[in-house]
């Protein structure tokens, strides 16, 4: 089997109809990015910046992110790198950021919300990006967006460091991407209004499923009611989905269950453009798509989506494809 893999490392990802889908890598460090490439990855869907924060005693300057981002993206050439900007609070902490003790954390001041109210953190971030665009085809991603405002602002700090930069005769790539991880259950439900403003959507399952569900990603006692196959998820996912395709916009997923053997030929089904995955699990999924009919993934789905229970779904899945 690892040698019928070995032999798609460099293949493009297609179904056994011929529709091409896209098998990306979640990283965390630029040392990750040999790994993505020896597994046949085609991008990076995920680069979680928090490991250039974590582990130290301040926080990291612009330039060492600049040296971190660029590397990533000329490691990666033409290949798309999606970034996401600074995803602490919650589970990940940054002791020398004196972030307030709360009640809960996981409903609490993180992400996006904490970048927000804290530009001189937020700031060198988005300049280092900028700067390291010129280097690859790198794309941005804001966290744990909510509302549209939280995007509209993020955008314009974005906006205005690039034109700061600009004014400083610093040279910014024209055309980089900016999208949202979808991993709040208000920004899934009003897809629609978001698919107007961003230019791509990453759905973070991890964190969706947790807010969908009501039930904590790490808290073993509620852990049956962590359903990534809840018809209530396939129908926030497909409601994403169907949203940007209607504005023309991609949808990628960066979740656990972008690499589940189960939910891949649901996802297919649902239209799913980009799956983000760890590395590892990239050429198993592609010899498990070439062998998947795109069509007759997408003929299940109103049959699925409109199912009770997850263990229903499971079930379906499990006959359809065996
Ligand atoms: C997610 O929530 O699905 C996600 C990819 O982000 P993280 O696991 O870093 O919270
Ligand atoms: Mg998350």
């Amino acid at each position: 089997q690892q040698q019928e893999w070995a032999k798609l490392k460099d293949e493009p990802t297609f179904t056994s109809d011929g529709e091409q889908v896209e098998l990306a890598a979640n990283i965390g460090t630029p040392a990750d990015v040999e790994g993505v490439l020896n597994n046949g990855g085609e991008g990076i869907g995920l680069y979680r910046t928090e490991f250039l924060y974590m582990g130290k005693s301040e926080l990291p300057t612009e330039e060492e992110q600049y040296e971190a981002y660029t590397s990533v993206l000329e490691q990666m050439g033409d290949k798309p790198v999606v970034v996401r900007t600074l995803d602490v609070g919650g589970d990940k902490e940054l002791s020398y950021l004196d972030l307030p003790k709360e009640l809960n954390p996981f409903l609490g001041f993180r992400a996006i919300r904490f970048c927000l109210e804290n530009e001189h953190v937020f700031r060198p971030q988005l300049r280092a990006l900028l700067r390291a665009s010129v280097h690859g085809n790198l794309k941005i991603m804001f966290p744990m967006i909510a509302t549209l405002e939280e995007f509209r602002k993020a955008k314009a700090l974005l906006l205005d460091e690039k034109e700061a930069l600009l004014a400083e005769g610093v040279k910014v790539s024209e055309d980089i991407e900016v999208g949202i991880m979808v991993e709040i259950p208000s920004t899934a439900v009003i897809a629609r209004q978001f698919a107007k403003e961003v230019d791509f959507f990453s759905i973070g399952t991890n964190d969706l499923i947790q807010y969908t569900m009501a039930a904590d990603r790490m808290n073993q006692q509620v852990s049956y009611l962590y359903q990534p196959y809840n018809p209530a998820i396939l129908n926030l996912i497909h409601t994403v989905i169907e949203a940007a395709h209607k504005e023309g916009k991609w949808v990628g997923m960066c979740g656990e269950m972008a690499g589940d053997s189960i939910a891949i030929p649901i996802l297919l089904g649902l239209g799913l453009d980009e799956f983000s995955m760890s590395a590892t699990s990239i050429l198993p999924a592609r010899t498990q798509i070439l062998n998947l009919s795109k069509k007759e993934m997408t003929s299940f789905k109103e049959q699925l989506l409109s199912m009770g229970t997850a263990e229903e779904v499971v079930a379906f899945v499990k006959e359809k494809t065996e």
